[in-house]
């Protein structure tokens, strides 16, 4: 088999603490994958600096002039992590044939780049990283992640279970991938609608070497906020669906106030006034379901997504 151009692309904020030794050991998987494969024999590594406001640009740059395999791009603010790796996945599809992407603190095991690349060998465009476990999140992390991944599914989000953004794409899916020109982006939540082979690859997820979470609270929630939002429009349903029960509920108000009417336990005016309640309430509410419904496609149209990516024609 030709060899195949690997490129690792990892997102930078503030990384000053761990950068150094996280590229030479990025350096070190590939060097064992070239040795071990005809695949990725050439290989390198993109850090995008993210607007770091420490030395992250200075380090990169420095790796840089000593190893030609280092390779640097910098945003000229924070622009955050997805953006971030959008960039490099759009500067490393120019001369890579598959992608990895990975945080910069090495908290995903580099060493299953290996499998990765084998997965990729046996004709997986995709290859997921998996956590085994979440032993290492503190409890509130692991909860409020449980709990979200949970919701996302109940409104119709599919999502690869404990899968973040440590991934193998071939070129081709990552090229199928940037045509989702989108700005509000949730990434992990776009690459199962991709299509093509997929694998995964297991491992177990260690803490943060040093440096702290660049992901605070205030982030997180905001990239919470956005999967959501952006990556289906089932809560302007939920309008609708409450607007219905609520003009039902205003049938049966109907009859338990003909009963309570009849029974004289009724004070003048009572009964229509709570038909009138509920009936009013659903009417309006399905308005605003209905009016939900159409800013719903238009979501869907502005975000002008492939309406559909081919894999082979025979001609
Ligand atoms: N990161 C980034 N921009 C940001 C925040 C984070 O590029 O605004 C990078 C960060 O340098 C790291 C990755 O995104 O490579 C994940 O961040 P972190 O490890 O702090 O998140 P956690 O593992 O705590 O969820
Ligand atoms: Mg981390």
């Amino acid at each position: 088999m030709a060899t195949s151009k690997l490129t690792i692309v990892v997102p930078a904020y503030n990384e000053e603490e761990v950068l150094t030794s996280s590229v030479q050991k990025l350096l070190a998987v590939e060097d064992q994958i070239a040795a071990q494969t005809m695949l990725g024999q050439r290989a390198d590594i993109l850090i995008v600096d993210d607007g770091s406001k420490d030395h992250t640009w200075e380090i990169i740059e420095n790796l840089h002039a000593t190893n030609s395999r280092v390779r640097g791009l910098r945003f000229s603010r924070n622009f955050g992590h997805q953006s971030a790796l959008i960039a490099g996945m759009s500067e490393a599809v120019k001369t890579a044939d598959m992608i990895v992407t990975i945080d910069a603190d090495l908290q995903d095991d580099p060493d299953k780049i290996v499998d990765m690349v084998d997965a990729y060998a046996d004709g997986a465009d995709i290859v997921y990283g998996v956590r085994n476990n979440r032993e290492t999140d503190s409890w509130f992390k692991r909860t409020t992640a449980q709990g979200y991944y949970k919701t996302l599914k109940l409104l119709g989000v599919e999502l690869v279970p404990n899968h973040a953004d440590f991934r193998l794409m071939s070129k081709r899916a990552v090229e199928t991938f940037l045509q989702y020109p989108e700005r509000n982006i949730f990434i992990r939540g776009l690459i199962p609608k991709l299509g093509f082979k997929t694998a995964e690859v297991f491992y177990k997820r260690t803490p943060r070497m040093a440096g702290e979470s660049k992901y605070p609270l205030k982030k997180m929630l905001a990239f919470a906020w956005d999967g959501i939002t952006s990556l289906t429009i089932a809560p302007v349903r939920l309008i609708l669906i409450l607007g219905t029960l609520s003009c039902l509920l205003a049938v049966g108000m109907v009859i338990y106030a003909i009963v309570m009417k009849t029974l004289g336990l009724t004070v003048h005016g009572w009964s229509s006034l709570m038909v009138s309640l509920w009936f009013v309430g659903g009417v309006q509410m399905i308005s605003l379901g209905v009016i939900g419904e159409y800013i719903g496609k238009l979501t869907t149209e502005v975000k002008h997504r492939p309406r559909y990516t081919v894999q082979t024609i025979l001609d």
